[in-house]
């Protein structure tokens, strides 16, 4: 099978561009990378991936020059040498002494993806794929978004010329990701619907050749997103001289999931990572958005679609997860799982992770309510190393950080009155 852990390094087919090409999941159909624009399989619709047919090592990601060109210093992970760049990834890598110690573990590190330029994860995905959106000469771009998707597109397509088109669900998106998606120029089409329709409809313009599609369904913004995994990996060497037992992050479309999964593969077809290393992937979605959870708790292989979701952690308000192939053995082959965690969990881990001074958004905080959830139930153990993913930042949805937070106190103007009150 593709997917599994132990497959071996492929061999280029005679579509392979400079030795990258793109292959199906499903029936191991391949196709010229950069030759026509395609989402999925034309023989069965299946997702794809990228493959190279040299996969780098630690080594090689060392000899990068300069440390702190983020995402590109693992440009031979990557399908181009270059990308349309804002100075994406090499994100903070916090401890948490407070936090691990209450939660009695190890280690326990927090990789603080709300530190990118537009405040999430989005932006490794987009500095990728623009740049091969840019390489097959199209002109408009357009994804459906819970926010920080749009986020991610509308700055990375205007910084690369392009025309950027977004579809949000009316109502459901939080104040800053708007906010973005407007300023830095994005037409954003609001739907009433869901993002899983939004999703739809942008799937079937994409099919018509209205616009680009930057959704994680396109295999190659998963790549960027790859080197969340190889900055925990290189980060956990560097500390404690070995490879995380556990990395925990939240679900939505499991793009991520996927591309950690992608990430620790191909580590150990190039020789660089043991299949007994790899870290455990867990996925956390909120109780009211749970598909994957659900295809996890019942050894299902296919994920069944909810079609009302709900949740305060807008960014995985997701009933559809498109990359659940791609997940799903990621989750099962590392020996992981799937939990879901309520609301008021992601709103108290959103306050502890701010107690520790990492201002997070609810649903990156979905990743430490997990934790929590089964270090509890002893599934995760006190030996363990852990990583937890934050994927956006506090202000992102400033609304949800003034709900958890603490209300403001009315003082008079006069500093009599103010030491009165105190
Ligand atoms: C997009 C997003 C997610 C979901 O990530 P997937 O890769 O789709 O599972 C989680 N948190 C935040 C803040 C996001 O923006
Ligand atoms: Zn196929």
């Amino acid at each position: 099978m593709s997917l599994s852990l132990s497959a071996d390094q492929p061999a280029a087919p005679a579509d392979a561009e400079d030795g990258v090409w793109l292959e199906c999941i499903e029936c191991g159909e391949t196709f010229a990378p950069f030759a026509d624009v395609r989402y999925t399989c034309d023989e069965c619709d299946g997702l794809l991936e990228v493959r190279y047919d040299d996969l780098p090592t630690f080594e090689d990601f060392a000899a990068a020059a300069d440390p702190d060109q983020g995402v590109w210093r693992y440009a031979d992970a990557l399908p181009l040498p270059s990308g349309v760049s804002i100075q994406e990834g090499a994100t903070p890598l916090y401890d948490v002494p407070s936090l691990e110690a209450d939660l009695g573990l190890e280690a326990l590190r927090i990789k603080h993806e709300g530190m990118n330029p537009t405040g999430s994860f989005k932006d490794r995905g987009m500095t990728v794929g623009v740049a091969v959106a840019r390489e097959l000469g199209v002109d408009r771009l357009a994804c459906a978004s819970t926010g920080n998707t749009s986020a991610a597109l509308a700055a990375y397509g205007s910084r690369g010329g392009m025309e950027t088109l977004v579809l949000l669900p009316a109502g459901k998106v939080a104040a800053g990701k708007v906010a973005q998606a407007s300023l830095h120029g994005a037409r954003i089409l609001e739907v009433d619907g869901n993002f899983d329709a939004c999703l739809d409809i942008v799937q079937e313009l994409a099919g018509q050749g209205e616009a680009y599609l930057l959704n994680s369904l396109n295999p190659f913004r998963l790549e960027g997103q790859k080197t969340i995994g190889l900055e925990i990996l290189e980060g956990f060497l560097a500390d404690y001289d070995t490879v995380p037992d556990r990395i925990v992050l939240p679900v939505g479309n499991a793009g991520n999931t996927s591309a950690l999964y992608k990430a620790f593969r191909e580590l150990v077809q190039a020789g660089a990572l043991e299949e007994d290393e790899v870290p455990k992937l867990v996925g956390v979605q909120a109780e009211g958005a749970a598909p994957m959870v659900e295809a996890i708790e019942n050894g299902a292989d296919e994920v069944r679609r909810w079609d009302d979701v709900e949740t305060r952690a807008t960014a995985i308000r997701i009933g559809n997860p498109v990359n659940a192939p791609k997940a799903l053995p990621g989750i099962r082959e590392t020996g992981g799982t799937a939990i879901s965690v309520t609301d008021e969990e992601i709103t108290d881990a959103q306050r502890d992770l701010a107690g520790e001074g990492i201002g997070v958004e609810p649903a990156s905080a979905a990743s430490v309510a997990g934790l929590r959830k089964l270090r509890e139930e002893g599934i995760v153990t006190e030996d363990e190393r852990v990583a937890c993913l934050t994927t956006g930042h506090l202000l992102k949805d400033p609304d949800a950080a003034a709900a958890a937070g603490r209300e403001p106190e009315p003082v008079p103007a006069e500093t009599a009155g103010v030491l009165d009150h105190l």
